[in-house]
């Protein structure tokens, strides 16, 4: 543990007016594809539009991004969203990252992401991303609410849980959910889950790479919160072994075709296309997540692909609403906790409508 800083003393500077200066938080991937990393500018005119903010740039040697004899990458504002750490008219600003003669670096998905989306703009894309999480004490080891070194009572009661005994962290949730509404997330619920300490929210429906940009933001949102309350976040998709549920990101995706009359044969297509490519989309949807896929707990064997209305047991699952009214959307229940959104919703139009 280290020392605790007073709240009140911050709150005392955090009051100070800032004049005619804005400032903007740069977010980028970092180096491993799932850390973010930021850095901060001050700004002396307002905007809404990305393309009016100065591209900068950092030292990707530092962050696994670049050689240290080149160690420049330049950083590209692609989203702008009020920062809900800094109040007032500041800004988070998510960017993706290029090497100096802009070329993007290896690890920037965004941009074939937002390729595949600019081809089927017409068919409005929207997606709705499940984000489980599970929280862990300072000390990194005990999962949050745990007894230390031991083992809470069995899964059952925490899914969806209130109460002391049942329900552990929901200042975390409850802090994230409206940091994210400040800042213009289109963020659509949350729920405690099954596995003690660990909570979802939901992003979406989001329109085509909106929904990449949402999510990488929502993230850091949680990991500023998580930072502000001395609790430690994890997007493992297995945190413990054993008989405990692990974290998924389930994907629900539909087209304009698949969501009007008629769209339930477009569902099935689509859902065909998947089980050719299953292999390639496995492989994309999150490191470890072999660790998660077992068949048990709510998941399907990442061996085989699988779709069933209703059914949670499948890599994809129809709803039972979509069955009924002949369209709607479906339910990859396949990708990860820790999945880059940019990868999985880019992946998806390629596989099922390109
Ligand atoms: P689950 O029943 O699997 O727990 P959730 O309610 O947690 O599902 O999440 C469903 C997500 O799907 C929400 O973010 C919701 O906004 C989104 N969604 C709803 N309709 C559509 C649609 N037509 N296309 C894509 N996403 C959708
Ligand atoms: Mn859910
Ligand atoms: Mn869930
Ligand atoms: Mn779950
Ligand atoms: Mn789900």
């Amino acid at each position: 543990m280290h020392t605790q800083l007073s709240e009140e003393v911050f709150a005392r500077f955090m009051a100070l007016p800032q004049g005619e200066a804005y400032q903007a938080e740069y977010i980028w991937i970092g180096g491993t594809g799932q850390d973010l990393r930021c850095k901060t500018r001050t700004l002396n005119k307002k905007t809404n539009n990305p393309d009016d903010l100065p591209v900068w740039n950092f030292d990707g040697s530092s962050t696994g991004q670049a050689p240290g004899d080149d160690s420049e990458v330049l950083l590209k504002p692609q989203a702008i969203f009020p920062d809900p750490f800094r109040g007032g008219d500041n800004i988070l600003v998510m960017c993706d990252c290029y090497k100096p003669d802009m070329t993007p670096i290896k690890g920037n998905t965004r941009l074939r992401c937002a390729e595949a989306m600019k081809k089927v703009e017409s068919l409005v894309p929207w997606f709705g991303i499940e984000q489980e999480y599970t929280l862990f004490e300072a000390d990194g080891v005990t999962p949050f609410g745990w007894p230390k070194g031991g083992f809470p009572g069995a899964q059952g009661p925490y899914y969806c849980s209130v109460g002391t005994e049942n329900a552990f962290g929901r200042h975390i949730a409850e802090a994230h959910y409206r940091a994210c509404l400040f800042a213009k997330i289109n963020i659509s619920g949350i729920n405690g889950e099954v596995l003690p300490g660990q909570w979802e929210y939901q992003v979406g429906p989001s329109v085509g790479i909106e929904s990449g940009d949402q999510m990488w933001v929502s993230r850091y949102i949680l990991q500023r919160v998580c930072e502000a309350f001395g609790v430690i976040v994890s997007l493992d998709p297995k945190p413990i072994p054993g008989d405990w549920n692990g974290s998924g990101c389930h994907t629900n995706f539909s087209t304009e075709p698949m969501r009007k009359p008629g769209g339930f044969t477009i569902i099935i297509d689509a859902l065909e296309k998947l089980r050719a490519r299953h292999a390639e989309h496995i492989a994309a949807y999150g490191e470890g997540n072999e660790r998660r896929l077992t068949g048990k707990h709510e998941t399907a064997s990442m061996d085989s692909f699988s779709y069933g209305v209703a059914n949670r047991g499948a890599s994809c699952r129809i709803p039972r609403a979509a069955e009924k009214d002949g369209c709607g959307y479906f339910e990859d229940r396949r990708p990860s906790s820790n999945m880059d959104p940019y990868v999985v919703t880019g992946m998806l139009i390629e596989t099922c409508c390109l």
